[in-house]
């Protein structure tokens, strides 16, 4: 058994109420550890500890704070096995896809982020006929960062590690249901000599612990990565205590396929980009729209693919999977009625729809067919909801206006996947479509530099580069007027 400890002043130690919560391995259906399951009481003793750090923290050099940043990544990198084992028992995602994508990722999180905060620089304006302008950036003080459960270390480091770059303190909160790479990454940032109280590791449930942080009122902003009604509910209690939000939500993303692309690379990329992660990436795309030139011949090769791709448990060495478990009870069944409502639609399952039972010991993890549907138009609600799971889409459209149409027509807007080799086509697409991200004949390909986030219902301001390194600060403007 695994005891998930809060992590606050540099110790570990369970919730002050002593409450746990069990944690379940997907691969199994079985409990396997408990998390603490921290309240207002817990949030008000990490706030405290972090005032306490914040002076010293604040004023440290961009130098100290840019080597334990790297020495963080160097024991990410030195610990790959253990971190990766956890993350795939505790999310039921492939061990490989862990040693290859999450763990790396989130090293490189803390390099790119350490190097980042000293080229970050602020404006600064002359006026004749002697004023200067300069703006100072200035760390917030106690701020909240709040994950999900997908790509657990990956997207909790993504917040923390501009934050603690840019000299705040942190009371973070991982996903209930993924937990354990965190809690480790306390221990990391203690060898590495993080000092005490700047990060703070909360453990609990979102209405419970994550309330606490959302609603205290000496955490001056949070940066929230989950659902779109999570979303709101934060919005409607931060909001008005004038927090700073960043908030990076759902998706239902689009591929427009043109019969001009590279269709063997198109065809590869379309898979990964549509069955990754059990399907459970933001990212992922779930509504596949195909040029009826092409339509036939895509439905029978991607059909074809999808069918061959292996499902099993996250940890099998005697061949490769592509598909782990479903990361809960709770998100396997509700995937499995969303497939349920596309046949009650009207919709034609091409390729999977069914869970899958393992043999023992692996007879009650979570396991669901990478799923393929037709014959569905935009209107219906499984073209409109996010599933977040392996199941697709496939429409046809004749035209330009009709692909970015149908592209559009969801109330998210997270990113869009084209797919063609003419640049008139791509950047009439890439120009109209209705997201904060385009990828162009690839997909999650990811410079971190560039900004990040989604518009529409997908959410709130931008992460990555300058935009996390900004939002992590206030600024403030500095004039001055020579004699
Ligand atoms: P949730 O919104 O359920 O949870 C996200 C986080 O918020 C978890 O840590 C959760 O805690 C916490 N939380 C839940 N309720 C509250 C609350 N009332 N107050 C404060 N915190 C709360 O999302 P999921 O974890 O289910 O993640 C999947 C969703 O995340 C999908 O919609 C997906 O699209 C989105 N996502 C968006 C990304 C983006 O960059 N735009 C990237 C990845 C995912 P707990 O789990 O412990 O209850």
């Amino acid at each position: 058994m695994i005891h998930v400890h809060n992590f606050i002043d540099g110790k570990y130690q369970p919730a002050l109420s002593g409450a746990t919560i069990p944690n379940v391995n997907p691969s199994t259906g079985q409990v396997y550890g408990t998390i603490a399951d921290s309240d207002e009481n817990d949030v008000n003793l990490a706030v405290h500890i972090a005032q306490k750090a914040f002076p010293a923290w604040s004023q440290t050099s961009l130098d100290q704070r840019f080597a334990i940043l790297n020495r963080i990544a160097d024991i990410i990198d030195n610990k790959m096995d253990e971190l990766a084992l956890a993350e795939s028992t505790d999310n039921g995602k492939p061990l490989w896809l862990s040693k290859k994508v999450d763990i790396p990722r989130a090293a490189s999180n803390f390099r790119f982020f350490a190097t980042a905060i000293k080229h970050f620089s602020s404006e600064s304006y002359y006026d004749h006929p002697a004023t200067l302008s300069y703006t100072l950036r200035q760390p917030i003080g106690i701020v909240g960062c709040i994950s999900p459960w997908n790509l657990p270390l990956y997207l909790f480091t993504w917040k923390i590690v501009p934050a603690i770059a840019a000299g705040n303190c942190i009371i973070a909160k991982p996903s209930e249901i993924t937990p354990v790479t965190a809690s480790i990454l306390g221990e990391i940032c203690n060898e590495a000599g993080l000092p005490a109280g700047v990060l703070n590791i909360l453990h609990g449930t979102g209405p419970n612990t994550g309330n606490a942080i959302v609603s205290h009122p000496d955490i001056k902003a949070i940066s929230f990565t989950g659902g779109t009604a999570t979303g709101k509910h934060i919005i409607s209690i931060a909001g008005p205590m004038l927090k700073k939000l960043s908030l990076e939500l759902g998706g239902k993303n689009a591929a427009i396929i043109l019969d001009d692309c590279n269709y063997e690379k198109m065809l590869k990329d379309t898979v990964r980009s549509a069955f990754s992660n059990q399907g459970q990436i933001c990212l992922c795309t779930s509504r596949l729209l195909i040029q009826d030139t092409i339509y036939d011949r895509f439905k029978s090769d991607f059909t074809h693919l999808v069918s061959q791709l292996k499902v099993g448990q996250p940890l099998e060495t005697n061949y490769k999977i592509d598909q782990g478990a479903i990361v809960s009870k709770q998100h396997f069944d509700k995937i499995l009625s969303a497939i349920e409502l596309a046949k009650e639609e009207g919709g034609i399952v091409l390729a999977g729809g069914n869970k899958i039972t393992l043999p023992p010991p692996f007879q009650d993890g979570y396991y669901i067919e990478p799923t393929v549907i037709e014959g569905l138009n935009q209107e219906c609600r499984t073209n409109k909801e996010e599933i977040f799971g392996p199941v697709v889409t496939l429409q046809k459209f004749s035209s330009l206006d009709e692909a970015i149409q149908l592209a559009n027509a969801t109330g998210y807007g997270l990113d869009t996947v084209i797919w063609s080799s003419n640049t008139d086509t791509i950047h009439y697409l890439a120009n109209n479509a209705q997201s904060g991200i385009v990828w162009v004949n690839c997909w999650l390909v990811r410079d971190l530099r560039t900004p990040f986030g989604g518009v529409k219902q997908s959410g709130l301001g931008r992460e990555g580069g300058w935009d996390a390194l900004r939002f992590f600060t206030e600024s403030k403007s500095v004039t001055q007027q020579f004699l």
